[in-house]
């Protein structure tokens, strides 16, 4: 009993997304009478119509750390929705599932924001008691609620997007993790690596005439509306904040500079193609520029900054590349130095 509550307390002080998915199958895994062969938690990503599984942790008899997809994975090679039927019947019914062949599965639904977007799969040899069904349904309810509370703290209520506070941690994770990763594989590839994410910052235009017009809560409709088609226009993986008022940030990973800009061009485009209740057509200036080696999470977002900064000053609803306006001469090159921190 003092284990579980010791594992249970543990489970509650991590704020960690990736920690705590780690510590979950861990900690279920302790408590199944013969060790599981597989514990995974999967959830549910993209958008309706093309959904697909990604893989939050995954525990294999034997090991002693969990495995994950990796932050970046491409969307086309995860597998889609309808190739795992128990899993989906599982996250459609928000039931318990058990599928016994030459091994036991058992698959609990895993509820976030209210919804069941995820499956915790089980594979034992035997099938699992009632009682380890209870305590881990129990377990899971639980680690929804830390999600709750780290959803509280890392989003912006009214969109849901990420907000401002959590830009510099993710930051650094979403760039360094991996980073970090290719340097110990690929020294000589590190520079080549880190240019390939890019930052865009994205600021609705004339936003003031909106809630002149129609009032505040139009206005919030509209920051709603927007963050809707941010979601279906970007990948899965990008992330994507709210960064106070109308102005929005995305991290993206992109191998080359057209497809940032083709993906910016998307989605201007679809806000200003976008027939939003009342308010009718809103459009949006873009400032991006990719992330250099040893770029601040504030160095990037200034050169976005200065390139969104541009595409007001020059007629708005565009996209402007930092670099782009750098080689015309539209914008001045930044002192190195300066965009230079120590992290370590
Ligand atoms: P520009 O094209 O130069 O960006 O013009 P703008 O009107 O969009 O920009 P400005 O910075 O002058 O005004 C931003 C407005 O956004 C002012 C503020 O009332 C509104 N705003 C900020 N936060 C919120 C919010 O949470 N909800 C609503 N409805 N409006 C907001
Ligand atoms: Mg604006
Ligand atoms: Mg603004």
């Amino acid at each position: 009993m003092n284990v579980l509550v010791e594992a249970l307390a543990n489970l509650c002080s991590l704020r960690d997304r990736e920690a705590l998915d780690f510590t979950l199958v861990a900690l279920l895994q302790k408590f199944i009478a013969e060790p599981a062969q597989t514990i995974s938690l999967m959830r549910l990503v993209g958008e309706a119509g093309d959904q697909r599984w990604q893989t939050q942790a995954l525990l294999r008899a034997g090991d002693t750390t969990p495995t994950r997809d990796r932050v970046w994975v491409n969307f086309d090679t995860l597998p889609r929705v309808q190739d795992y039927r128990d899993r989906q019947m599982c996250v459609l019914e928000g039931e318990i599932q058990k599928v016994a062949g030459t091994s036991c599965f058992t698959l609990f639904p895993v509820t976030s924001s209210s919804r069941v977007d995820g499956v915790l799969e089980v594979e034992s040899q035997a099938p699992l008691s009632s009682s380890t069904q209870a305590l881990f349904t129990s377990v899971l309810n639980i680690y929804r609620n830390v999600q709750g509370l780290l959803d509280y703290g890392e989003k912006d209520s009214l969109t849901e997007l990420l907000n401002r506070k959590t830009f510099d941690g993710a930051f650094i994770t979403a760039t360094l993790h991996e980073t970090k990763n290719l340097e110990l594989a690929q020294p000589d590839r590190r520079l080549a690596h880190v240019g390939g994410y890019w930052l865009a910052v994205l600021d609705i235009d004339h936003f003031k005439r909106v809630n002149d017009s129609f009032g505040h809560l139009i206005g919030d409709e509209v920051l709603v509306l927007l963050a809707r088609l941010m979601r279906s226009s970007f990948r899965f993986n990008d992330q994507l904040y709210r960064f106070g008022g109308e102005e929005f940030v995305v991290l993206m990973r992109c191998s080359n500079a057209a497809d940032a800009l083709t993906a910016l061009e998307r989605f201007r485009t679809r806000v200003e193609e976008h027939d939003f209740p009342q308010a009718g057509c809103i459009t949006v200036s873009i400032g991006c520029a990719p992330l250099l080696p040893d770029d601040t999470p504030g160095a990037g977002f200034d050169r976005a900054d200065k390139a969104v900064y541009y595409a007001k000053g020059h007629g708005r609803n565009q996209v402007c590349s930092h670099p782009e306006l750098v080689a015309k001469g539209e914008l001045a090159a930044e002192a190195a130095e300066s965009q230079q921190i120590d992290f370590f």
